[in-house]
């Protein structure tokens, strides 16, 4: 039987995918249904609409903004309109309880011959710690008031994070992931309807994605842009790699293969993370920096934003 720790979007989709093709599969979380999931709810209206419909899902009905048009900011440059290609918010929170309806929770207990998936997110409950995490700090509000009406991001100096403010229909998440707190000020002037936080994982750990019969998922294995944060559909698409090599190979040497696919697809957030953490250190102009620009602009586009990296350089170079 395969059982999955952690019904948050990449647990939810695998059990989705496997349970329609026939695979015996049970889910569990101990999350409640009216829990607030701390996270910005933006994603690529283009590329989730196709994984969602693998599902019987019609995203469509959970959209609650389409960005118009995006700025992006930051403390050398001041707000550069960029064009979106697919960004919008949705209600999350809406699409995870009215998918888990149909999963009967069942507390995993492992058996001889299970298959344990850990898509546990941030707790990493079953693969464990690893010292190569990198996790920053968040703080989000849901408002009914911004200064920006339209999507927002001002990148904090020395590339240790940003700040957001999304439309939601008619609220706003305004929010901040840092490598600090003492950033949180920028969140805290605005009044708050609720307030939402957890870590964020912001580094992949793919060395291994699995141990024993235990296999990794989402966020548990860093499928989090290093330069975005954006984990919602980098998480859904390393469930559908899993599901992909369960139904092609079965489960013999599943995590070899799996890892090596997971390696393949996202083997470039090593560099975005490698390339984050030069400029935190102020090794900015460095070769392999320049290299991964070609990394920074496919994770930005693949967010749903349409962009060209040249004019940004300078915020990082100056
Ligand atoms: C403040 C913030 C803002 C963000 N904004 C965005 C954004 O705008 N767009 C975007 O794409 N990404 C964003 N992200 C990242 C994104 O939310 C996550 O990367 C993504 O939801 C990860 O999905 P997941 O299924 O891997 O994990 P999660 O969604 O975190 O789900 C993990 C689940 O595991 C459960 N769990 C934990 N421990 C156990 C256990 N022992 N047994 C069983 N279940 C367990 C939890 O209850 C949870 O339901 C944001 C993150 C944060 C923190």
């Amino acid at each position: 039987m395969i059982k999955i720790a952690g019904l948050g979007i990449s647990g939810i989709y695998l059990y989705h995918r496997l349970r329609n093709s026939g695979f015996d599969v049970s889910g569990y979380d101990p999350q409640k249904d009216n829990y607030y999931n701390p996270c910005g709810y933006a994603t690529n209206e283009f590329k989730m609409s196709e994984y969602m419909s693998k599902i019987n899902i019609d995203f469509k009905d959970y959209i609650l903004s389409r960005a118009e048009s995006i700025t992006f900011s930051g403390n050398n440059f001041t707000g550069k309109t960029l064009t979106p290609n697919g960004l919008c918010t949705f209600d999350k929170n809406k699409l995870e309880t009215d998918s888990r309806k149909g999963i009967k929770r069942q507390i995993i207990a492992q058996k001889n011959g299970d298959i344990i998936i850990d898509a546990t997110g941030i707790s990493r409950s079953y693969l464990g710690q690893n010292n190569a995490d990198i996790q920053y700090k968040t703080l989000e509000y849901l408002t009914e008031e911004s200064n920006f009406p339209d999507f927002y991001f001002y990148f904090l100096p020395r590339g240790r994070g940003y700040f957001w403010s999304f439309p939601l229909g008619n609220k706003f998440h305004i929010g901040i992931g840092s490598r600090t707190t003492e950033d949180f000020y920028m969140v805290r002037k605005y009044k708050k309807i609720k307030v939402a936080s957890r870590n964020i994982r912001m580094a992949p750990l793919f060395n291994p994605v699995w141990k024993g019969n235990i296999i990794g998922v989402g966020e548990a294995i860093g499928t989090v842009s290093p330069l975005t944060g954006e984990g919602i559909l980098p998480s859904i698409k390393s469930a559908e790699i899993l599901f992909d090599c369960i139904s092609k190979y079965g489960t013999q040497n599943l995590g070899e293969i799996y890892e090596e696919k997971i390696g393949k697809e996202f083997g470039y957030y090593a560099k975005l993370a490698s390339m984050v953490s030069n400029i935190q250190k102020g090794n900015i102009v460095k070769i392999e920096n320049i290299r991964s620009i070609k990394y920074a602009k496919k994770t930005i586009n693949e967010f749903g934003i349409q962009f060209n990296i040249l004019p940004f350089i300078r915020h990082f170079v100056k």
